[in-house]
């Protein structure tokens, strides 16, 4: 096998993924590999799909929906990770098993609307703007609480946990207090025991920091340039 194939880099992938769960004591399996595919072509993405990818991430709904019509959606989670516009959302409702990028109460409502008019219950995660960068989305942590107590009541969304971009960091030591605070501030929402919310998922972790987010206890990290190569610029 190619060194460099996509099979070979997405088993190096699983390989420590594993390795940092047990260096922590947790379980393997409690940590799900989402291989962030945007800008890769579908025959890339097919390798992944060959070499045992099961959830495939991206981050524009256009691209994603010609790469959902070529490979299809019965053995493949799409999970949509990039800033979702809400003219958006009627899309992304058809597309998407899991939307990792809600911000506002405007999305979330119309998220509802859109998964209500196909008779979906549509599964979504609070993005948290940890870093105070203005020009990334997310929720103020201050704000968390409020924002997922406002979307708690809609019925055909469904909180499953929170997603974090911490700022980049050649030391991923550096992004564990980012790490930290998402896994804090999923404790307090817990705690909260706000109805039909749930708190299992912290989706955190990417290429060069995933093994830290790991031992923050991460249950989704999302990694695409270790997998498929370097992206171009865009
Ligand atoms: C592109 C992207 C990733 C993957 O980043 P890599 O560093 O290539 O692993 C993960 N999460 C989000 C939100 C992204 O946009």
């Amino acid at each position: 096998m190619n060194e460099d194939s996509v099979a070979t880099r997405f088993y190096l992938i699983k390989e420590r993924i594993r390795k940092a769960a047990l260096s922590c004591g947790r379980d393997p399996s409690g940590i799900k590999l989402v291989a962030v595919s945007k800008t890769v072509p579908v025959e890339r993405i097919q390798e992944a799909i060959a070499a045992g990818a099961t959830i495939l991430g991206e981050n524009y709904v256009q691209e994603a929906r010609a790469k959902i019509e070529s490979l299809g959606a019965d053995s493949i989670s799409w999970h949509f990770i990039g800033h979702l516009q809400t003219n958006k959302a009627k899309y992304a409702v058809r597309l998407f098993d899991l939307i990792h990028s809600v911000d506002s109460l405007k999305l979330a409502q119309e998220l509802d609307k859109r998964a209500k008019g196909i008779g979906k219950v549509q599964d979504i995660l609070i993005q948290v703007n940890l870093s105070r960068e203005m020009t990334k989305s997310g929720i103020d942590p201050k704000e968390t609480i409020d924002l997922i107590r406002s979307i708690a009541p809609l019925e055909n969304v469904s909180i499953r946990g929170l997603m974090t971009i911490p700022p980049y960091f050649n030391d991923p030591e550096r992004a564990r207090p980012f790490f930290r605070a998402l896994k804090e501030l999923r404790a307090l929402i817990v705690e909260e025991n706000i109805p039909n919310v749930q708190m299992t998922e912290l989706s955190m972790g990417m290429t060069g920091d995933f093994e830290t987010a790991i031992s923050e206890e991460a249950t989704i990290v999302r990694i695409g340039t270790a997998i498929f190569g370097k992206r171009p610029e865009r």
